[in-house]
Order: structure tokens, then sequence, then C-alpha cells
């Protein structure tokens, strides 16, 4: 592995977007799964992801437990037809 590579690709795994993350989950051996919370659309990392809800046999992720609470009482309106 080239050190130098990895420096440059380690602040895309913080906030860089969806493909320079990608890339450098595949180079850095890591699995980042990126999902995207229904009610305020920001993406989050999966494993970084406190809130969940399952709906329809289907798992939902949130930022935060007030997304979530607005998503269990109203799941229809947050699901992309
Ligand atoms: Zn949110």
């Amino acid at each position: 592995m080239n050190f130098v590579h990895l420096i440059k690709l380690l602040p895309n795994l913080l906030s860089g977007d969806k493909i320079e993350k990608l890339e450098a989950s595949l180079i850095l051996g890591i699995d980042i799964m990126t999902v995207v919370d229904p009610v305020c659309k920001m993406k989050l990392d999966e494993k970084d992801v406190r809130f969940k809800s399952e709906y329809k046999e289907k798992m939902y992720y949130f930022c935060a437990l007030s997304d979530k609470k607005k998503f269990d009482e109203n799941p229809e309106k947050y699901i992309e037809p």
C-alpha cells in the first residue's frame, strides 16, 4: 500500500463524496456503507448510525431520534415510491 495515497484518501473517508469514499474504502479495505436518512436526506455511514427503524422488512436509518420518531409516526410520508 502507498502511504502517501493513504494519507490523501483519509479526508475522503470522513467527508468525501460517495465515489471518493467508495474508492477510499476499497483501497483501505474498510467496508463503508452509506445510507440515507429518509427524513432529512442526510448521508450517513451505516456503522455510525444509532437510530434505526424497520418498516415493511426494510431497514431505515436516522441521524437523530427526532427523525426516527417522525418516521415511525408516518413512514409512508418518507418512503420513496
Ligand atoms: Zn436526519
